[in-house]
């Protein structure tokens, strides 16, 4: 960064500018929007110029410039449209002990001037160290569309209240407040209503926030489904809808944490190497402590918060703090699996149960009921399964499983990289260790594909053949 960007406190400052020209004219465009004391020397001066100094907007001096035109001048501009004549009244200037700009002269200045976007009092400066002129304009065109002109007035409405919003406390509280005035509140009041609706919005939005700040804390345990944002039940976003907090997983997909609100506070808790590993007491120490400051948490789980999600340590925590909490349930990953292989959890005349298991506990791999398990027709879902899947497939051949037992493994449900395989108890491994899965995925002991075609809940179609041609 050769230039350092600054804003310039120029009211009452005096700023010198030599020229009388096209390059002065547009130089004087920017500078007549500062409170500075302007002074034009040129000893012939374009129309424009002795209309804006008959006006008393700038002072004008008609001559040449000279030695001492630029004592105690904050800025000098040389602006003659001329290279020999400006390099000597930046000379000049200079020797004043002015800070000096040579129009169209990068070297030849001391600083530039940026583009800018005007929404005074906002006030956005585009440098590019002179290397693209073209490329500044381009974001600032890009900025101007972006940035409203109602900008201008929602930061000068906005400033005045600033001790008002003062009765918030400070940090995240007054920042939600702020955020929701010029993101929504503010300009819909002001497409409305103009300037003295955008005031009477102020007092609205601040009662709301300090009344909000009055309620108790909460967590939501709320069920994100399986990865499809289609699946998630309508109250699981109005919960999101509604968060000052959204904790989340690893397996919560950014399609979904996109619908959270947009002020909420996001924290991953899932992250390889920080999250992955994020102890559960941290975790419950976290939702904890949000809530009991009034904030509205959303512990944002996959799948069902309550199948395999440490739901109950989480809820201990929160009761033993004397918060309110409650459970808003979604759609399992085994309820996605068997729906991508167009099966039933459970079938007449095939099995009045279904299992529903984790191949890895606190302890590692973990032990069931394989006796139980390995009887023909039984059906289990099986989560963190992947793994494990050597264990189990030993296991349940020791307890005299049928090798022929179908199993399935379904990756990424209901997402749009969802992918299945279809093999048997007795080929279980090596099929999944070649078939290379890195996604979430849960293994189906006892369910094939239903032959056919069966789309996803994107409906993407996958073609299933015949198990028996599959091996
Ligand atoms: N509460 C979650 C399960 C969390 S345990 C639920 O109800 O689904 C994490 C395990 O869930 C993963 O190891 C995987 O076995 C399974 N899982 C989660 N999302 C999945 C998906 N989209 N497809 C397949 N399995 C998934």
């Amino acid at each position: 960064m050769k230039h350092f960007p600054i804003f310039l406190a120029l009211d009452g400052r005096r700023v010198v500018l030599s020229g009388g020209g096209p390059a002065a004219l547009a130089k004087l465009r920017l500078l007549l929007k500062t409170e500075a004391r302007l002074t034009v020397i040129a000893p012939d001066p374009d129309p424009q110029i002795r209309e804006w100094a008959a006006e008393g907007r700038l002072r004008l001096v008609e001559r040449g410039t000279e030695p001492g035109d630029a004592l105690c001048a904050a800025l000098f501009y040389a602006a003659n449209d001329d290279d020999a004549e400006d390099a000597r009244v930046a000379a000049l200037a200079r020797r004043d002990g002015a800070t000096v700009n040579m129009v169209d002269n990068l070297d030849g200045s001391d600083f530039i001037t940026p583009a800018i976007v005007d929404r005074d009092p906002v006030t956005v400066a585009i440098g590019t160290e002179g290397a693209a002129p073209v490329l500044a304009r381009a974001i600032k065109r890009d900025l101007e569309e972006r940035l409203p002109p109602v900008l201008g007035p929602l930061a000068r409405i906005g400033k005045a209240f600033r001790q008002m919003a003062e009765a918030l406390p400070m940090g995240r509280a007054r920042r939600d407040f702020w955020a929701e005035y010029y993101a929504t509140a503010g300009p819909r009041a002001h497409a409305a209503g103009g300037e003295a609706a955008v005031r009477a919005t102020l007092d609205t939005l601040l009662a709301g926030h300090l009344q909000a700040r009055a309620a108790p804390g909460h967590v939501a345990f709320v069920g994100a489904g399986p990865g499809d944002p289609d699946l998630l039940t309508m109250k699981a976003r109005k919960a999101l809808d509604a968060a000052d907090v959204v904790v989340f997983d690893r397996l919560v997909t950014p399609q979904i944490l996109e619908l959270a609100r947009r002020e909420a506070e996001m924290i991953d808790v899932g992250k390889e190497g920080f999250g992955r590993h994020t102890p559960q007491a941290k975790i419950n120490a976290l939702i904890v402590d949000r809530a009991a400051r009034g904030h509205q948490v959303v512990r944002l789980k996959s799948g069902d918060p309550t199948v395999f999600g440490r739901l109950d340590e989480e809820i201990e925590a929160v009761t033993a703090a004397g918060l309110g909490w409650s459970i808003v349930p979604g759609i399992t990953a085994a309820s996605a699996s068997v729906a991508a292989i167009g099966q039933s959890l459970t079938r007449r005349g095939r099995n009045g149960s279904v299992r529903i298991l984790t191949g890895h506990d606190m302890k590692g791999f973990a032990d069931h009921d394989w006796a139980a398990l390995a009887r023909p027709g039984e059906v289990a879902a099986i989560y963190m399964g992947k793994r494990a899947a050597r264990y189990i497939q030993g296991r349940l051949m020791m307890h005299g499983a049928d090798p022929m037992t179908p199993v399935t493994v379904v990756e990424n449900a209901s997402r749009p990289d969802e992918r299945t395989l279809a093999t048997t108890l007795s080929r279980l491994e090596p099929s999944l260790g070649d078939a290379g899965f890195d996604g979430p995925a849960l293994v189906l002991l006892g369910l094939a594909p239903r032959t056919g075609v069966i789309r996803n809940s994107y409906g993407t179609p996958t073609e299933h053949p015949a198990l028996q041609e599959a091996l």
